[in-house]
């Protein structure tokens, strides 16, 4: 163990890296234990046996409507601009989503005049409104295709995605996926949005190549690091210094008011000898048995080989130690209300600091992530 360290962090992921980097560059030296064989955390991607560049943890795509995060990762990695375009299977017809007015024409093709028409009488300028806006208004043409797509696609997706019935989960998981009222779907709307050229591991081992940040992987903190009380513990010793963690908050104090829920994702891996599997990168299949969706990397920039190798994700309820991640907290009034008694203990222990998707128990995108990043390395300095 290295006894220059100043700072400890738990956990590799963008947030952890990020703190670590801006730390480093104030004369900190600093430690981060990873307990997965890699660092990176759900960011890890790497080039497979076939030459196909895919991401470990599912597809993701870097997208802000802050320039300043934009350039943060600018001077880490190369970014191409990239728009992505993912799909919905529905009754054996692929639409893009964001749903738009192609899913009118594609499901109601003899009304689709008339129910675009409605829609914009309801809902005049605006560019798009959530599912649930739709369902909620009077007029019969909006409510019949809104009621259409929540019937086959977010209501079974929503299902097999979180476990629970769609009425109990946070309504903001609605707001994803918004409808579009014109054509030319984009899943994001953000004004920047693009992908690393060479992967985002280029992106993490810049963010960590100073000599004062020391990295050891495979290694879960916890049997380092315990909390009794409002003290920390570094292997049995009081510990006087910083600890930032970023792994689930309720394992950081041994589950003592109960689990909070993760929802994990099972990723089976195939490749096959076709020019092409589906449509678009990411293809979701709502009505399909058992998984939500499956990307077909070679379909995201960059890439220009035979073959392909795609992902198809299998969601599950997370279990420690069973081999999965906890990638989702799974947001409900009962866990928000879990998760604010662990934050409450949380707060009360000088030198700690929770951050990240896991820790701060919230749905982050890589951006609000590396925001949240950010802001706690400013705090600390
Ligand atoms: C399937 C999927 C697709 C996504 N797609 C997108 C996308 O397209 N665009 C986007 O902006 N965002 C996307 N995201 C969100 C993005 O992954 C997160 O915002 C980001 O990874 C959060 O970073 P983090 O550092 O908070 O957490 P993580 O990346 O989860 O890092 C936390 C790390 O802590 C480690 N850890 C936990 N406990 C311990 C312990 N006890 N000891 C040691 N290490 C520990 C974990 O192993 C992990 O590596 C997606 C997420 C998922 C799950």
């Amino acid at each position: 163990m290295a006894t220059n360290t100043d700072i400890y962090i738990v956990g590799s992921g963008i947030v952890g890296c990020t703190i670590a980097h801006e730390l480093a560059e104030k004369g900190r030296n600093v430690r981060i234990w990873e307990r997965r064989n890699h660092l990176g955390g759900n960011l890890y991607d790497y080039t497979d046996e076939y030459g196909i560049h895919v991401h470990l943890y599912g597809p993701h795509i870097f997208h802000t409507v802050e320039k300043e995060l934009f350039d943060y990762v600018s001077r880490f990695c190369e970014l191409k601009e990239y728009n992505l375009v993912c799909g919905s299977v529905i009754d054996g017809k692929c639409v893009p989503t964001s749903f738009d007015f192609s899913s009118v024409d594609t499901f109601f093709p003899e009304e689709a005049e008339t129910i675009k028409q409605h829609i914009k009488l309801v809902f005049g300028d605006r560019p798009s409104a959530t599912v649930l806006e739709m369902l909620d208004c009077d007029d019969p043409y909006v409510r019949k295709f809104a009621n259409f797509l929540y019937e086959k696609d977010y209501k079974p997706y929503t299902a097999k995605q979180w476990g629970i019935s769609p009425d109990k989960v946070d309504r903001q998981i609605f707001k994803r996926v918004p409808i579009l009222f014109s054509y030319g779907s984009k899943y994001f709307s953000d004004p920047y949005q693009a992908m690393p050229i060479h992967g985002y591991m280029e992106l993490i081992n810049n963010l960590l190549s100073s000599d004062r940040i020391q990295t050891e992987t495979g290694v879960d903190a916890l049997k380092h690091f315990s909390v009794e009380g409002d003290r920390i513990f570094l292997d049995g010793v009081p510990f006087e210094g910083t600890l930032i963690y970023t792994g689930p908050m309720d394992e950081l104090f041994n589950c003592c008011y109960g689990k909070l829920p993760y929802r994990s994702l099972r990723f089976e891996w195939k490749h096959e000898d076709i020019d092409s599997l589906q449509d678009m990168p990411v293809v979701a299949y709502p009505q399909a048995e058992g998984f939500t969706r499956i990307t077909e990397y070679k379909k995201l920039p960059c890439q220009n080989v035979s073959g392909t190798t795609y992902a198809v994700e299998y969601p599950l309820p997370y279990q420690k130690g069973a081999d999965q991640e906890p990638y989702y907290p799974v947001l409900t009034e009962e866990s928000a209300a879990l998760f604010e008694r662990y934050s409450a203990l949380a707060q009360k222990i000088p030198g700690l600091v929770c951050c990240g998707r896991l820790a701060d128990f919230k749905y982050y995108n890589i951006d609000s992530a590396l925001r949240r990043a950010l802001d706690v390395a400013d705090s600390l300095l």
